[in-house]
């Protein structure tokens, strides 16, 4: 464990502390007194530690009372543990199709893998467009002739599509969604030397956000 001012992880704690920081969650509030009876050293050799821990917030002292964690703090610090995960860490695998394939194929496919969104790849594997269901929908709803009707007609294309990169985090994912209006975002690298095109990783969808959150939670929230 570390000790952690505003935020920001300055120290690592010593094994003495991170004792201390145990049984003070444990126990809380309790005496400094009772804290060195459990640790069977005297109350002076512990006073440092526990100014140190007091000092940078991870433990409270209330006069008459005694030590006990500060739980703000705890939440502060899985919280700032959830947002800093990474895209790389959750992306699933991308459903793909060419961009040459039929609007026909492209439903059939989607409820095959049951998914909201596809993404159409170029003859190298580069990402050129997303096909969401309403773009479907909306082919299916004007066209008798699905079959003949390639992907690359009704698609949004780059470099229009919002994308994200592997070592971006979930919460910037997250913030792209809502402030684009998307489900879905292509987890993307550049396609080295072929300018402004993108190889394509993986994707970040709404589902993987709440999943993310439900893990967390489930893992955090006693
Ligand atoms: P749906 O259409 O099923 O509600 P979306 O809200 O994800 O799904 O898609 C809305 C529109 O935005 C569609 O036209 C789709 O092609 C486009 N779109 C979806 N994802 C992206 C993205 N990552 N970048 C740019 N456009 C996208």
């Amino acid at each position: 464990m570390f000790i952690v001012f505003k935020g920001v992880s300055l120290i690592k704690l010593s094994k003495r502390q991170d004792e201390i920081l145990q049984i003070v969650k444990q126990n809380g509030p309790i005496t400094g007194k009772e804290i060195a009876e459990k640790l069977s050293v005297t109350r002076a050799a512990l006073r440092p530690d526990l100014a140190i821990l007091t000092m940078s917030g991870n433990l409270d002292a209330r006069p008459r009372v005694g030590y006990f964690f500060n739980d703000k703090l705890a939440v502060k610090q899985k919280a700032k543990k959830f947002i800093q995960q990474k895209v790389s860490d959750f992306k699933a695998h991308p459903i793909v199709v060419e961009k040459s394939t039929s609007v026909y194929n492209a439903i059939v496919q989607l409820f095959l893998e049951d998914v909201g969104t596809l993404y159409a790849v170029d003859s190298e594997g580069c990402l050129a467009g997303v096909i969401s269901r309403k773009d479907l929908l909306r082919a299916a709803l004007g066209n008798k002739n699905l079959q003949e009707l390639p992907v690359s007609v009704i698609m949004t294309r780059m470099p229009n599509i919002i994308t994200i990169h592997p070592d971006e985090t979930l919460l910037e994912a997250a913030k792209k969604m809502i402030n684009y209006h998307v489900d879905s975002l292509p987890v993307v690298t550049e396609a080295g030397d072929r300018g402004s095109t993108y190889l394509l990783l993986g994707r970040i969808t709404k589902t993987t956000i709440t999943r993310a959150y439900v893990e967390f939670m489930d893992e955090n929230s006693n």
